[in-house]
């Protein structure tokens, strides 16, 4: 049992789903919300990544993710994120399909290589106004020390509607909606999965929790990394107690799947 049956389960399934957290991205520097390293200042996570949050006090959320910005802008993809770029690259023009979805925001897959990716929480490096919606990327590192005012604030004040126009991080908060297309596509591929591989995730926070739930109901075999136990390692088919990078720089294999 171990990295040996991963191998093998990977290479015989004909529909793999992945789902990856914040643990994935641990190894390249980057804090996980619910680490010990998971602290900004004395503020938790859970009390900054909320519209009310946001709403109250923009300035402190907005530096927050300028300095998660910082890091990951001297931050690498790790062996986890290229062994999952890898896994795809292998499956492309096979029969067997493969779905990425991630809850991370960091971009780190699609760095190391990842072609598809369904992001289900946003991404850092994505603005949205606050009161239009209208998003637009930005890699801008140190981040502008105050979040900018959207385009449309000027049509809005000319027009005297009172609401707040300013842009926002592009991710999806605690208490907020799953962006419906990646969601559908997400819960679609668990549902179709054989095999599930949820990689780095507390699997807490719901909706995206439920995904590999949805994929044990429908017969997947379900596979979890992760250093420390969570709430689905007592359903898991397989548990590879360990850090991604080094679990699955050792279970993909480098041969194509015929
Ligand atoms: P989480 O912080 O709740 O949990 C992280 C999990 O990763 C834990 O179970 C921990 O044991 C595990 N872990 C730690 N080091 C690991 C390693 N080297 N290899 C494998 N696993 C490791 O993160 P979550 O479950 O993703 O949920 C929290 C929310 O935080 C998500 O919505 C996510 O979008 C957001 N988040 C994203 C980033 C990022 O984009 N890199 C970082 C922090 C939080
Ligand atoms: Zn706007």
């Amino acid at each position: 049992m171990g990295i040996g049956e991963l191998e093998s389960v990977l290479a015989r399934a004909r529909s793999l789903c992945v789902l990856t957290g914040a643990g994935v991205s641990a190894e390249s520097g980057i804090p996980t919300f619910r680490g010990a390293d998971g602290l900004w200042r004395q503020f938790r996570a859970e009390d900054l990544a909320t519209p009310e949050a946001f709403a109250r006090n923009p300035l402190l959320v907005w530096e927050w993710y300028a300095w998660r910005r910082e890091i990951l802008h001297g931050a690498q993809p790790n062996l986890a994120h290229c062994a999952l770029a890898e896994l795809e690259a292998s499956r492309a023009g096979s029969a067997s399909a493969f779905t990425l979805i991630t809850q991370n925001v960091d971009g780190l897959h699609e760095r190391a290589g990842s072609r598809k990716v369904i992001r289900l929480h946003g991404s850092i490096w994505e603005l949205r106004c606050t009161a239009c919606g209208a998003e637009r990327q930005d890699y801008s590192v140190p981040l502008n020390p105050f979040p900018p005012r959207c385009t449309c604030a000027q049509q809005r004040s000319l027009e005297g509607v009172a609401e707040k126009t300013l842009m926002r991080p592009g991710v999806v908060w605690f208490g907020e909606r799953l962006p419906e297309q990646a969601w559908r596509d997400a819960a679609a591929a668990a549902a179709a999965a054989d095999v599930m591989l949820v990689v780095g995730t507390s699997a807490l926070v719901h909706p995206a929790a439920s995904l590999p739930l949805l994929a044990k109901q429908r017969g997947a075999f379900l596979v979890e990394v992760n250093p420390e136990p969570t709430p689905l390692s007592g359903m898991a088919d397989l548990v590879l107690t360990g850090k991604a990078g080094e679990v699955l720089d050792r279970a993909v294999s480098k041969r194509p799947v015929l």
